[in-house]
């Protein structure tokens, strides 16, 4: 494979069926080796425009704001810029890799966890406007921020609604890293941070933001959460004149990875309620922004990997893949269970076998579900680990001297690009000391 080219690009029938056939996978590994990710730009688009539509119920503006830290990959920013999204950016290398994409930063919501002036500072002279800030003195940076560039930025409170959340991540337990308290009698809190910003002259003040976690299963979670930022409109307007003009939920949209989750029709139909109540207390519509990372990306992916070895373990039966956490680290963090497929395996009634990846860690298991298709896992074939979209590549690491796999996009097109080669062992050696070893430098 010529380095930098895109795959296929003067083929212009060959591989662009709607589903993946085997010979297209088996083609691809052979190119790119494996394992590899495979992604889809018609299941993104698909998954965004739903995402989208399910709450244009609310009548107001709507806007779907992609969180970057998903997966990072560049066709992905590019793809969803040109579709219009926004985009939920925590960093100034996020941006960096969003504004090289096509992303515009006018499109940026940016909630950022350290909250520093010089930050600030320079996600605001690159064009973003809309800030979230998490506690007093992030507030005050951002407010400094923007006067030092002489720029008006739009400043919004992050809030922790404190309510039990179901879900695979939580974010909003009683006391968490994110987010203020909504109550006035703490020494930080948005209702004391909403009055500061009021009388500022220098920014104008946004509205809330909330992020209840990841893989949300319970959309009541979000109810309790807008009752509380009803409340403490409520209870702020008792003092003074004020309008949110943006509410943001943050994430949590769920995936399916085997077992039912509300859909995202039913979560919005679940919440268009209350989020109509708060129109009502404010006394006019406002942006409602939607987060969401895993929804929108995660079913875009596969990983293709190759079965190295099985063997029994008294009547128990081992298969050995090629992948393993370093590439999909949620199988030890979260035990998460992604659906397994056997390319062409056939029928049979075997017994699920044990599938373990490839690193010496006992932690490197995959979680076999019960919509696994397992049957006929031989060594060479190629298994389909699906659902991988998100979190996963972000997470790539070089435990046991592995290096990063290939990442295959198929545009809208059906055609096959390469949208990231597979690093090269010299590379990694390289970087990780090997030409330090030889040109020596000298820290003290
Ligand atoms: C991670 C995160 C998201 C995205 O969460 P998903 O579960 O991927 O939808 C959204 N907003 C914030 C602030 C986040 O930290």
């Amino acid at each position: 494979m010529e380095k930098g080219s895109l795959l296929f690009k003067e083929e212009k029938t060959a591989f662009s069926q709607p589903t993946y056939d085997e010979q297209v996978l088996n083609y691809l590994a052979e190119k790119v080796g494996t394992p590899y990710y495979l992604t889809d730009e018609r299941t993104i688009a698909r998954n965004y425009e739903r995402l989208k539509s399910a709450y244009s119920v609310y009548k107001g503006n709507v806007i779907v704001a992609y969180s970057v830290k998903a997966n990072f990959n560049p066709f992905i920013l590019n793809f969803l810029s040109r579709v219009g999204s926004h985009f939920d950016v925590t960093s100034v290398e996020e941006l960096y890799f969003l504004l090289k994409s096509g992303g515009s930063p006018e499109n940026v919501i940016y909630t950022s966890v350290t909250e520093t002036e010089s930050e600030y500072r320079e996600v605001m002279s690159k064009g973003v406007r809309r800030i979230v800030v998490s506690s007093i003195r992030g507030m005050y940076n951002a407010i400094e921020a923007g006067r030092l560039l002489n720029v008006v930025p739009e400043i919004s409170v992050r809030v922790n609604p404190e309510v039990q959340v179901r879900a695979e991540v939580r974010s909003a337990m009683k006391v968490s890293k994110f987010g203020v308290p909504l109550n006035g009698s703490n020494p930080e809190s948005a209702y004391k941070m909403v009055k500061i910003l009021l009388d500022e002259p220098g920014v104008k003040f946004g509205g809330f933001h909330f992020h209840l976690g990841s893989q949300l299963e319970d959309p009541n979670a979000y109810l309790q959460a807008l009752e509380k930022i009803k409340q403490l409109i409520l209870k702020i307007k008792k003092e003074r004149e004020f309008k949110i003009s943006f509410l943001d939920l943050g994430g949590g949209t769920p995936v399916n990875y085997g077992v039912k989750v509300p859909t995202p029709e039913e979560i919005a139909s679940t919440i268009i309620g209350k989020i109509n109540e708060l129109v009502e207390v404010n006394g006019d519509f406002f942006t409602l922004a939607v987060e969401s990372g895993r929804y929108i990306v995660a079913e875009s992916t596969v990983m293709v990997s190759r079965i190295v070895n099985t063997k029994y373990y008294g009547t128990k039966k081992i298969i050995y893949l090629d992948a393993g956490y370093h590439y999909l680290l949620d199988i030890a963090l979260l035990q998460q269970v992604y659906p397994l497929e056997v390319v062409g395996g056939k029928e049979s009634n075997e017994e699920k076998p044990i599938v373990a990846g490839r690193l010496c860690d006992s932690m490197d298991v995959f979680q076999v579900g019960p919509e696994s298709k397992l049957d006929g896992a031989e060594p060479g074939k190629l298994v389909l680990i699906k659902n991988v979209g998100a979190y996963s590549l972000v997470f790539n690491m070089p435990f046991h001297s592995q290096v990063k796999p290939a990442v295959v996009y198929r545009a809208s097109d059906g055609k096959y690009y390469l949208a990231r080669k597979k690093q090269e062992l010299e590379d990694l050696y390289e970087e990780e000391g090997g030409s330090l070893l030889r040109d020596r430098v000298r820290v003290i």
